[in-house]
């Protein structure tokens, strides 16, 4: 009896909503009830009832919805040599976009979550000045004037005992060898970005002294000199070196002028560079989380003591590899929008939000 009633109920209250609205039923519809009887029903009322006749309305002129303007985002039109610059692009494909930096290098983008992706380091022997960044792939066009700033460089002195340099950069073989394994890798760009979060000390907390800084002007004894492209962190030998950020071992071998040698590839072009190991834990290949160990501290190959030589090199470029330290190349990227996005908005005026502002900022600091 009592689903009977139900039929009949839920009989005219669809009868009156296929007269008001015309529209064709679907049994699937949740606006009735949720019970299995509702199929039942439903099945008798599409034999008994006769429907109107469906009314053919002519297909709706569908205007193309206008394509977004692609939108760039730059990290800083300023920059320290050693440093570099993010720029992300949004509301465009830029697969395949290639072109030449500011400094005649060819950059390219990578893609993540629809925003295209491109780092562009200034290596530390650049010239200090202005310069026009400029790109263009097919209608789309770019340009930003950059301007890198000077920096004062550090000088030094490195004596260096004869049969060290008779090993190393003496000796043709081991600087030819050198040169191949560097042209090889640091040219590397992983279309996956493969890091995790923020760059970390390679020596986790352990005390270490700064003997060589990054962006060092150095002499040897037997007269060459370089660039010191690294940061050298001095710590007793056999110390743990733990991977920097997630990625894949690029290179775990020994080579005459850097000793073991370790190089992670983090995806999109960063690569971190680990040399005068004294024992290497990770083989070609191995992926690794940050913080995971890689080897140990040790004085082989061009060095003069127990130390860790650290780079990080960007596109084929070594950076300031402690200036990564605590940062990750999108951090960057959405800190510097925060700060835009700050900067426009009036809302600190009025009093009753005035303290949210300061909690986001906070939460972006902390994560
Ligand atoms: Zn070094």
């Amino acid at each position: 009896m009592k689903k009977i009633r139900k039929t009949l109920v839920i009989f005219a209250v669809l009868a009156a909503l296929i007269i008001s609205s015309g529209c064709e039923f679907s049994p699937s519809e949740p606006t009735i009830g949720s019970d299995a009887q509702l199929s039942e029903s439903s099945s008798s009322m599409e034999e008994s009832s006769s429907e109107p006749e469906p009314v053919v309305e002519p297909e709706p002129v569908v205007e193309p919805e206008p394509l977004p303007e692609p939108v760039v985002h730059i990290s800083a039109t300023e920059v320290n040599k050693g440093g570099y610059i993010t720029l992300a692009v949004e509301n465009i494909d830029l697969y395949g976009c290639y072109f030449t930096d500011f400094l005649g290098y060819e950059r390219t983008f990578r893609g993540k979550n629809g925003i295209w992706y491109c780092f562009i380091p200034v290596k530390t022997a650049a010239d200090a000045g202005e310069y026009t960044l400029e790109l263009s792939f097919g209608d789309f066009y770019y340009s930003e004037n950059i301007t890198v700033l000077e920096r004062v460089a550090p000088t030094q002195y490195l004596t260096v005992s004869e049969k060290t340099l008779d090993e190393t950069l003496e000796d043709a073989a081991v600087r030819a060898a050198f040169d191949e394994f560097y042209q090889k890798y640091r040219w590397v760009n992983t279309g996956a970005a493969l890091w995790n979060g923020e760059f970390v000390l390679p020596l986790g907390n352990r005390y270490y002294k700064e003997t060589t800084p990054f962006g060092t002007f150095r002499t040897f004894s037997n007269g060459a000199t370089e660039w010191h492209n690294a940061t050298d962190m001095a710590v007793a030998g056999g110390t743990p070196i733990y991977a920097t950020n997630s990625g894949r071992i690029l290179f775990a071998d020994w080579l005459g002028l850097t000793g073991n040698t370790v190089l992670i590839d983090h995806g999109y072009g960063i690569i971190s560079w680990h040399y005068h190991m004294n024992k290497i834990d990770v083989n070609d290949g191995d992926m690794v989380e940050k913080g995971q160990l890689i080897g140990e501290v040790g004085t082989t190959g061009l060095s003069t003591g127990n130390h860790l030589h650290f780079g990080i090199s960007v596109g084929g470029i070594f950076v300031d590899p402690m200036a990564m330290i605590g940062t990750t190349p999108e951090f960057d990227f959405w800190n510097a929008l925060e700060e835009e996005e700050t900067f426009e908005e009036p809302a600190l005026s009025e009093p009753e939000i005035s303290e949210e502002p300061k909690e986001d900022y906070e939460k972006v600091i902390v994560g």
